[in-house]
C-alpha cells in the first residue's frame, strides 16, 4: 500500500495531524480514520481521481461522501461534511484536487469542532463501497512509514 494521496483539506500542515487510527470509539469500535481539524466551509478536495460514488447522509457522519479510486481497488470516505461541491453528483468523475465538498460538522461531530473525518478502505470483490478493509490513512497522508 503506497498510494501517492493529496491532502484533502489544502493548506492543512500534516506535521499538525495525529495517527488516531487504533483509538477506541464509542461501543468497540475503533476510530479507523484520521481527522483533519478546520474551520467549517473550508474547502475539501479529492485525494487523488476517481469518481464519486456515493453520497449518504448517516446519523455518525452526516453527509458523507465516497470516492472510489480508478482501479476501483480503494473507497475514499469523507465524513462530517458542510456540503458537497455546487452540482456534485453520484457517478461523476473527478481529479486529484477537484473541490468536493466543504469541513463542516454534520454527524456526531461536535459543533464546535468542524473537521474532516476522512478514511480509506481496500475494497472487497463486489466493489461495495459500504464494506472493505480499514487501512490508516495517517501514514499515507503525512508521508510517514508506519509504525
Ligand atoms: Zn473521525
Amino acid at each position: 500500500m503506497a498510494r501517492n494521496l493529496t491532502l484533502p483539506v489544502p493548506g492543512v500542515d500534516p506535521k499538525t495531524l495525529q495517527d488516531t487510527f487504533n483509538e477506541a470509539r464509542e461501543g468497540s469500535r475503533r476510530h479507523e480514520a484520521t481527522d483533519i481539524p478546520a474551520p467549517a466551509g473550508t474547502p475539501v478536495v479529492a485525494v487523488e481521481d476517481g469518481v464519486i460514488k456515493k453520497l449518504f447522509f448517516s446519523v455518525r457522519g452526516g453527509n458523507t461522501l465516497y470516492e472510489f479510486d480508478p482501479t476501483q481497488t480503494y473507497c475514499y470516505y469523507y465524513a462530517h461534511l458542510q456540503r458537497y461541491a455546487p452540482g456534485l453528483q453520484e457517478g461523476q468523475t473527478v481529479k486529484r484536487g477537484d473541490l468536493i465538498a466543504y469541513v463542516g460538522s454534520s454527524g456526531d461531530a461536535a459543533p464546535g469542532d468542524p473537521h474532516l473525518h476522512f478514511a480509506i478502505s481496500k475494497l472487497g470483490p463486489e466493489k461495495h463501497w459500504w464494506e472493505g478493509t480499514p487501512i490508516d490513512p495517517y501514514p499515507i497522508l503525512t508521508g510517514k512509514e508506519p509504525r
